[in-house]
């Protein structure tokens, strides 16, 4: 006779639209699945990514389990001779979001567990990252993809939900550590308005690097001492405004949905996106 596994669910939120919008769509739509919420958190995060799980835990009528890494940040920089992270030496999405997620995980799995992961992938996004299962237990669900939800349906679940996009969405469009490097350089000069101790905190990690012989910087190219000259900052914010302009004039709007909103990957590019820190 074959015995059938105990079956668990989770899903992780990263205190972006994206995931939040799943939970909400899950709770609605498969209200017959127990799932297990979750949020990695660096300990770098934006304090408006604290306030919307907060507002998003009690829209879901139940706890977002919070799972740390073993070793912080500070401590991790220090064991990579404080070179910064970056898109080619993604460290600190392997230690501080996938290594805290594949323990807690394996925790399940070794107790004979079937675990479904739910990412919130959407239907207008191609798949071509994010967590790869290497456990045939582990199975990874993508609800958006499969029943069609692109982004103005994410919102559509937000604003339904009354929760609508976090408040970080006035300056900045992704979740994840303050000084993360996926930053465009506009949404650089905003962290500097809106929380200039974590800009600060950027800076010093980026005159370790550099004193210790990195070549690399946050943001490609200059260092943000450099990004902050007054020169430099009419530059980006005009060629910020540029871009916009430039999408408004090809986007065609629909008056059946009047809730899309620019974001930076529409107005930079997919590409720049990690899919396990901002959905
Ligand atoms: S948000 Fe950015 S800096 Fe933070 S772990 Fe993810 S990729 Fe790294």
């Amino acid at each position: 006779m074959t015995v059938q596994k105990k079956e668990r669910h989770v899903l992780g939120l990263s205190g972006g639209r994206d995931s939040a919008a799943l939970a909400i769509y899950m709770r609605h739509h498969h209200p017959e699945l127990d799932i297990d919420y979750f949020f990695t958190d660096t300990g770098e995060e934006l304090p408006e990514v604290y306030s919307y799980l907060l507002d998003l835990e009690a829209r879901l009528g139940k706890p977002i389990v919070r799972l740390n890494p073993d070793r912080g940040f500070k401590f991790l920089l220090k064991k990579h001779n404080n070179f910064l992270p970056s898109p080619q030496a993604r460290w600190c999405t392997i230690m501080l979001k996938l290594k805290p997620f594949e323990a807690w995980v394996k925790e399940m799995l070794d107790a004979g567990e079937k675990v479904y992961s739910y990412v919130a992938i959407r239907s207008d996004e191609e798949y071509r990252a994010g967590y790869i299962s290497k456990d045939d237990n582990l199975v990874v669900k993508l609800p958006f993809k499969e029943d069609g939800i692109d982004k103005a349906g994410v919102m559509d679940l937000l604003n339904n939900a009354g929760l609508g996009l976090p408040k970080y969405y006035e300056w900045r469009s992704r979740s994840g550590c303050t000084f993360c490097f996926f930053q465009q350089k506009i949404e650089w000069l905003r962290l500097k308005e809106r929380h200039p101790e974590a800009f600060k905190e950027a800076m010093g990690y980026e005159k370790l690097a550099v004193d210790g012989g990195s070549p690399f910087t946050w943001s490609q190219g200059e260092s943000l001492a450099e990004l902050c000259e007054p020169a430099r900052v009419e530059q980006i914010k005009a060629d910020h405004e540029k871009r916009i302009e430039r999408l408004r004039s090809k986007v065609q709007e629909n008056p059946l949905r009047d809730n899309d909103v620019l974001d930076i990957n529409d107005l930079y590019g997919q590409s720049k996106v990690c899919l396990t820190c901002h959905k």
